[in-house]
């Protein structure tokens, strides 16, 4: 999964509301969570739902990628059941995808915060 995204060239665009104008072909619509548009490699991943939904909804778009012939209860259930699966560090991985970098940065921040002074 890491390495689909890695070379995939998969973009993951993270919007605000939904545009009403990205109804092109190609593009799949999922509720107002995020979409997938192959056709330009973009995934479009609504950035006002929290980071760990960010991450579920990526996993399910790319899970459609990689096994189209799934129906979505199919996807919904294994993408939750891999989110659930993974480590500490993939977690990061994929929070790193879809976070903004202004959420980066204050991460970032809050870690030096947290830091013991040694
Ligand atoms: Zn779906």
């Amino acid at each position: 999964m890491k390495s689909t995204l890695l070379y995939s060239g998969y973009e993951v665009i993270l919007t605000g509301v939904p545009q009403s104008g990205v109804n092109k072909r190609g593009a799949r619509h999922r509720a107002a969570k995020g979409y997938i548009v192959p056709d330009e490699l973009k995934i479009f991943i609504n950035r006002r739902i929290g980071v760990n939904d960010r991450v579920i909804t990526l996993i399910h778009e790319l899970m459609h990628e990689i096994y189209p012939d799934w129906q979505e209860p199919r996807v919904e259930s294994e993408s939750k059941k891999m989110f659930r699966g993974l480590t500490v560090p993939q977690l990061g991985f994929f929070q790193f995808f879809v976070m903004t970098n202004a959420e980066v940065q204050s991460a970032l921040k809050r870690q030096q915060v947290h830091s013991p002074i040694c």
